[in-house]
């Protein structure tokens, strides 16, 4: 029987970086789309709500 997984995608936090080109660079910390939980890298399953994080985060260009 299949479990009722979520699935998720992780946002990683930026910090700003003046030197960069982009201006910022993305820390290794990352919230969960799904429940909001940070960890301080990325895992295969989110250890919070348990969702598979196997979705792309959308991009952000603007
Ligand atoms: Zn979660």
């Amino acid at each position: 029987m299949e479990e009722n997984r979520k699935h998720a995608y992780w946002i990683h936090q930026k910090k700003e970086a003046p030197e960069s080109v982009k201006g910022y660079f993305y820390l290794p910390q990352c919230s969960c789309s799904n429940c909001g939980a940070e960890v301080n890298r990325e895992k295969t399953v989110c250890p919070n709500c348990m969702a598979l994080m196997d979705l792309e985060a959308p991009k952000e260009d603007e």
